[in-house]
């Protein structure tokens, strides 16, 4: 059975002909999921018996196991039951004064086995489908008092393994939700080919490539993907992608305190990040470690951090220390669901009230 936000346009279109309804009523329930972006069952436009029939027709994705907002409001994490077989994948939203940015899930569990990523120490579940990727973004709207400007495939997951998935909810999130694609971000650990893919494809989505380290032997201790696609080759296919988009190309570095954040390994990312080809350049986004408990590390104190961006700087690459942000909710990558046992939170305040 199709999803509520797994149906596409002509779908939709072909059920309420089916069911004698006149044309318009497609145009009210689109506008009404992904113009106004509101739950179907206050889609008013629509008589409640129809709303009730489509709700059954075609029905949420999606079951809230738990949803926790951080104590400044600005930080919501969900963690979903999937409908259709109880996989459990999470999704967290961001809100800032500009800007307000749906972080999504591409997979129940991952497969790249990434040392310090709670997903990655979980294993590989099953791949999403669009509508369940689709349908965090809206469900992260419904909650959201300002409206979604941006989408992130940081989440559980690797987007680019779940290729044809992630990118058919990048052209609905586009063409659907309307948000413009360099607002859309895939975040990848490295699948070379499927970058270059992703160079061919006519959206110009900004690219995310999660390195960790500047050398292939650091890189192999995190990255276990680093032996069949080394540094050089992931490289190679993110300048392919930033020539053939003209989109500069953000790198991730989650930093460990003793393990990758020195000032030697800041020269050596400098250095190779400093001869990237892309066009634009390099970006670095260094993120502090979130601790996870398969994996001892800790996050760098703050003044190494700067440090850290400093010396990159000198490099002439872009860097900036990203914020943890809801630390107080495990919003990170996997987290919330390595934790189900953080008890139900009482339902959110008046003010997330869509
Ligand atoms: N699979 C993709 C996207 C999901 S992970 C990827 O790896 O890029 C999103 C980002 O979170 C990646 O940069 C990942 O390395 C980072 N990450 C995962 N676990 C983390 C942790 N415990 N602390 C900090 N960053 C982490
Ligand atoms: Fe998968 Fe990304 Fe986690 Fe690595 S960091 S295990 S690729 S989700």
């Amino acid at each position: 059975m199709t999803s509520r936000y797994g149906a596409t346009r002509s779908e939709v279109d072909e059920i309420l002909t089916e069911w004698g309804e006149p044309r318009y009523r497609a145009d009210q329930l689109w506008d009404a999921l992904y113009r106004q972006q509101i739950p179907l069952d206050e889609a008013t436009a629509l008589p409640r018996a129809l709303r009730d029939r489509l709700a059954g027709t075609l029905p949420l994705a999606l079951a809230s196991i738990t949803e926790v907002t951080a104590h400044d409001e600005m930080t919501t994490k969900w963690l979903w039951s999937c409908a259709r077989d109880g996989a459990q994948i999470e999704t967290v939203l961001m809100r800032y004064p500009e800007r307000a940015t749906v972080c999504v899930s591409s997979q129940a569990g991952c497969a790249m086995g990434c040392t310090f990523c709670a997903t990655g120490q979980a294993g590989f579940e099953r791949h999403l489908d669009a509508g369940e990727i689709v349908e965090q973004v809206l469900r992260a709207a419904h909650a959201s008092p300002q409206r979604v400007s941006n989408v992130v495939f940081m989440g559980m997951g690797e987007p680019l393994a779940n290729y044809d998935a992630t990118w058919s909810a990048v052209e609905r999130i586009h063409h659907d939700l309307g948000l413009s694609a360099r607002r859309i971000t895939v975040s990848t650990v490295g699948l070379a080919p499927a970058i270059r893919r992703l160079a061919g494809e006519d959206l110009p989505v900004t690219l995310a490539v999660s390195l960790h380290a500047p050398t292939n032997d650091e890189r192999d201790a995190l990255v276990p993907l680093n032996r069949r696609y080394p540094i050089s080759e992931v490289l190679d296919a993110a300048a392919e992608f930033a020539g053939a988009k003209g989109r500069r190309v953000t790198f991730e570095y989650a930093c460990i305190a003793g393990v990758n954040d020195s000032r030697a390994q800041a020269d050596a990312l400098g250095r190779l990040l400093g001869a990237f080809t892309g066009v634009g350049g390099a970006h670095v986004n260094l993120i502090p470690l979130n601790p996870t408990e398969g994996f001892g590390g800790r996050a760098p104190l703050a003044p190494s951090l700067r440090a850290f961006a400093d010396r990159l700087r000198v490099h002439g690459v872009a860097a900036t220390v990203r914020r943890n942000r809801g630390t107080d909710i495990d919003a990170a990558c996997g987290q919330l669901r390595s934790r189900v046992a953080i008890p139900p939170v009482p339902p959110p305040s008046a003010t997330m009230a869509p």
